[in-house]
C-alpha cells in the first residue's frame, strides 16, 4: 500500500468515525447522558482537525491524536454508561490496527510509533473503565433495551473494522508474497525465468512426463557487440532478444541460463516441432533491426536442440543441447543444430 492509498483509507475512516460520533450523540440524547452529549463537541472538533492533518500529510500526528481521543472516548463512555453498551469493545480493533500502523510507518520512513506501549495504555484504560463500571457501577442509569441497541451497534462497528483490517492485511501479505516469488523466479534485466527456477521447471516437466525438448541458445560474438557498442548496447540486445523470444514462443518456458545464453523448454517432438520453431526464431532474430543510439547492430544466435528420453537426467538432457550448441559455434554459428556430425555418422 502506498502513501496515496493510505491517505485515502485514512480519510474514509475519519469520515466514518465522524458520522459515528454524530450518531452516538443522538443515542446519548436518548439516554439523557448529558456529559456524553457535551463530550461529543470536542470529539467532533478532534475529527475535524483530523481532516486538516490528513490533508497536510501529518498522518503521524493524526494517528496519535485519534488514538488518544478514542481511548478517552471509550473509557469515559464505559464509566458513564457501563460495559453493557459495548464501548470497551473498540479496543479489540484498535490494538491490531496500531500494530499495522507501526509497521506501515516504519516502511514509509515516518516517525516511529510504539505499538506495544500504545496497546499497554489502551489495555490499562480498558481495565480501569470496565473495572469501575463492574465494581462501582455506571454513572448514568439506563434502560436495558437502549444498552442492547448500543451493544449491537458498537459490536457491529468493531467487527466491521476487524474484517476490513484482516482483508487489508491478507491482501498485503499476498502481494508481498507474489513480489518475492517474482523476484526469486525471474531475471531482472530480461524478465525471463532465471536458471534456478528453470531447473525446477525442467524437473517438474520430467516428473509430469510427455514428449518435450529443450533448446540452448547463445548470442554469437556477443563480447564483440559489448566491445564495439558498449555494455548498455549489450543490455539492449539482451532485452530486445528476450522480447522477440517471448513473442514468438508464447507456448514455451524461456529462461536466461547465463550471461548471453538462454534455455527454452517446450512440449512436442524435437525434430518435428522444435526444429522449425527454433529455426524460425533464429531467422526472425537475424532479420530484426537492432538499433541502439542510431547504430545498427547485427545479432545472430546459435542453438542446440535436445529431445527428452526417460533415461536422461536433467543435467544430461541440458548437456546434450549444450554439446549441439557448441558444435554449431564451431561450425559457422548462426545455426540450429539437432545432431552433430558425429551423431549423424552413427
Ligand atoms: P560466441 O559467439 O562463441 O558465443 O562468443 P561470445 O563473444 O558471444 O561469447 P563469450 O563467452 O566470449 O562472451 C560473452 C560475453 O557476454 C562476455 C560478457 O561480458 C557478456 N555478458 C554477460 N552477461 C552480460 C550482461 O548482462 N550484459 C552485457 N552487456 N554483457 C554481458
Ligand atoms: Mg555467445
Ligand atoms: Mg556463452
Amino acid at each position: 500500500m502506498d502513501l496515496k492509498s493510505i491517505r485515502k483509507l485514512t480519510l474514509t475512516i475519519n469520515s466514518i468515525i465522524l458520522l459515528l460520533v454524530f450518531g452516538l450523540a443522538g443515542f446519548f440524547f436518548l439516554c439523557k447522558a448529558s456529559f456524553l452529549i457535551w463530550f461529543s463537541i470536542p470529539t467532533t472538533i478532534v475529527y475535524l482537525i483530523g481532516y486538516v492533518l490528513i490533508f497536510k500529510d501529518r498522518l503521524d500526528i493524526y494517528v496519535r491524536l485519534v488514538y488518544f481521543w478514542l481511548t478517552l472516548y471509550m473509557s469515559v463512555s464505559t464509566i458513564c454508561l457501563g460495559y453493557k453498551f459495548g464501548f470497551h469493545l473498540y479496543c479489540l480493533s484498535m490494538i491490531p490496527i496500531i500494530f499495522y500502523t507501526e509497521y506501515m510507518a516504519e516502511k514509509l520512513n515516518r516517525s516511529k510509533i510504539n505499538a506495544i506501549a500504545v496497546s499497554g495504555i489502551i489495555v490499562t484504560c480498558y481495565l480501569i473503565s470496565t473495572g469501575y463500571a463492574a465494581y462501582i457501577g455506571p454513572i448514568y442509569e439506563t434502560e436495558n433495551g437502549i444498552a442492547g441497541l448500543f451493544w449491537l451497534f458498537n459490536s457491529g462497528i468493531v467487527l466491521f473494522f476487524l474484517i476490513v483490517y484482516s482483508i487489508i492485511m491478507l491482501r498485503m501479505v499476498g502481494s508481498y508474497e507474489k513480489k518475492l516469488t517474482d523476484i526469486a523466479h525471474t531475471d531482472r534485466l530480461t524478465g525471463l525465468y532465471n536458471r534456478h527456477f528453470m531447473m525446477t521447471k525442467l524437473e517438474d516437466s520430467i516428473a509430469a512426463g510427455g514428449e518435450m525438448f529443450v533448446a540452448m541458445l547463445d548470442i554469437d560474438n556477443f563480447k564483440k557487440i559489448n566491445d564495439t557498442y558498449g555494455h548498455n548496447a549489450g543490455d539492449y540486445v539482451l532485452e530486445t532478444l528476450s522480447k522477440i523470444m517471448r513473442a514468438s514462443l508464447d507456448d514455451s518456458e524461456i529462461s536466461r541460463w547465463g550471461g548471453e545464453e538462454f534455455l527454452i523448454l517446450s512440449d512436442g517432438n524435437a525434430e518435428a516441432d522444435g526444429l522449425p520453431k527454433i529455426e524460425s526464431l533464429r531467422k526472425s532474430i537475424e532479420e530484426h533491426e537492432f538499433k541502439f543510439e542510431d547504430k545498427e547492430i547485427i545479432v545472430t544466435i546459435t542453438a542446440g536442440l535436445a529431445g527428452f528420453h526417460k533415461e536422461l537426467s536433467v543435467d544430461q538432457w541440458v548437456k546434450k543441447a549444450d554439446d549441439r550448441l557448441y558444435f554449431g559455434k564451431n561450425n559457422g554459428k548462426n545455426r540450429v543444430i539437432i545432431k552433430t556430425d558425429a551423431e549423424l555418422a552413427k
